[in-house]
């Protein structure tokens, strides 16, 4: 094993102290102070020394995925804060400035705060969701942290201690519980925030007793990181990286597959040695790397960086898996790009790479009756048309259908869309909208504003 690398956090304290800081204008770093009291900011010494190329600051898009940007808010939300930090405003007057704006952010997209949470005896299972037939998320309460903080996480509400959510878990019982009343349950994903945040201990309390239940219907363990690109350190000299990959082996050995959704926006967070490194230690450990990223306006916007990001993870042995489109949360109105695009710059990159790298799937809208890929354009009978289908849904029936949308060049989210043919609705719109009612009338009707 390497030599241990010292960790260096920095946020919105002490992101001055950077080195590489002293030769930005100062009006950069004003705006990473201003946006930064919104939306949540955080970084270490390797994303900073190594991702960054702090020669093509501001425009550098490892820059822009981690410290946040002016226009990141809509301009009335900066010129307010601005105004507030200008004027010496105190900590109580700034903080109830960030919130109120916050609130008009959509913290809560698709549903996340109550639609998905399952229950047990009657009891709600926190930490836990479960919206899709195979795959309970749990989210382990140490977990919910991460390395760095993408500035276009839909997580960024519970970074900045808004809300009520009530995320996180510590009762792996319940979990096994859970499974144990559900065999259709195949796979549980931990998620956070960034698991691997946790200590090797820690995450051994979580997965250990996962194995040892002897669940037959358990097939598969993921985690969800973004470890192996903010701090690959994680898999090659912290001090408890032999305990994490020895749990790692541990999974294999218990017959169950381990797989790690690995997130990679930009091919540049492939190329450190210490990445490279960091994968073939987890692939030694029998674990499976599978790679996902959202479609990002400033970051990712462009075919050749997916051509290249794809056959790229396929050469170090990993497994492209999804293209999202950008959520309707956060700093959305920056990153997105319109789903005419997004099917554009896909297929242009989709066509042009083998088919090891084909695994990927995409674009897709983690919306609230599913993830909803976009397939294409058409022209049917004289109509311009988007086609659609579910890759995952609330009800499986819906999975694989094809169905059609008016052509719209603008629109950048599922609700933007409109049904072609001069149909009402969508075919799943009954049946969602009936959940919808049933819903209300439990008392959670925050669940599809
Ligand atoms: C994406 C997602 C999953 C996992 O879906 P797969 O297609 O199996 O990767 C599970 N639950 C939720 C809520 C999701 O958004
Ligand atoms: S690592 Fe994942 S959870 Fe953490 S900030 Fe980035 S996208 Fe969000």
């Amino acid at each position: 094993m390497q030599k241990s690398c010292r960790y260096k956090a920095y946020s919105l304290n002490n992101f001055r102290d950077i080195p590489q800081m002293e030769r930005l204008p100062e009006e950069i770093k004003f705006d990473i102070e201003v946006v930064g009291h919104v939306l949540p900011f955080k970084a270490n010494n390797f994303v900073v020394d190594h991702l960054i190329d702090w020669d093509r600051v501001p425009a550098d898009p490892l820059f822009l995925l981690t410290f946040p940007q002016r226009d990141m808010l809509l301009p009335h939300h900066y010129e307010e804060m601005a105004a507030l930090l200008k004027g010496g405003a105190d900590r109580a007057e700034l903080k109830a400035a960030a919130n109120r704006i916050r609130l008009q952010l959509n913290p809560h997209p698709a549903g996340q705060i109550s639609h998905n949470i399952p229950s047990l005896d009657g009891e709600n299972l926190d930490g836990m969701q479960h919206k899709y037939r195979e795959t309970v998320l749990f989210f382990p309460s140490q977990g919910q942290t991460c390395h760095a903080y993408c500035s276009f996480c839909f997580r960024w509400p519970q970074f900045v201690g808004l809300s009520d959510l009530k995320f996180a878990s510590r009762e792996v019982d319940r979990l096994i519980d859970y499974l144990q009343t559900n065999p259709q349950v195949t796979d549980v994903l931990f998620t956070g925030g960034d698991p691997l945040i946790m200590s090797a201990r820690n995450l051994a309390q979580y997965i250990e007793p996962l194995l040892e239940a002897d669940l037959p219907n358990l097939r598969r363990i993921r985690i969800g990181t973004k470890a192996l690109s903010y701090w690959p350190y994680r898999f090659l000299s912290d001090n408890d990286t032999e305990d994490l990959l020895a749990l790692f082996r541990k999974v294999g050995e218990n017959g169950k597959h381990l797989a790690l959704m690995a997130h990679f926006n930009h091919p540049r967070e492939l190329a450190p040695e210490p990445v490279r490194q960091a994968i073939a230690q987890i692939r030694q450990a029998g674990a499976i790397i599978r790679t996902q990223s959202p479609l990002l306006r400033h970051i990712n916007d462009d075919p050749a960086l997916w051509i290249q990001m794809w056959n790229e993870q396929v050469d170090l042995g990993c497994v492209p898996y999804y293209m999202f489109i950008a959520r309707d949360t956060g700093a959305q109105h920056y990153f997105n790009v319109p789903l005419v695009r997004a099917w554009e710059i896909f297929r242009e990159a989709y066509r042009q790479v083998g088919g090891l790298c084909r695994t990927v799937r995409g674009p897709s809208m983690s919306a609230n009756p599913g993830k909803v890929q976009v397939l294409g354009t058409s022209e049917v009978m004289g109509e311009k048309v988007l086609q659609l289908r579910f890759i995952q849904a609330r009800n499986p029936d819906w999975v694989h259908r094809p169905f059609f949308a008016r052509y719209d060049e603008q629109a950048t989210w599922l609700s933007d869309l409109k049904p072609a043919f001069g149909e009402e609705r969508f075919f799943y719109q009954k049946e969602f909208e009936q959940d919808y009612r049933e819903n209300l009338e439990e008392g959670h009707p925050e669940d599809y504003e």
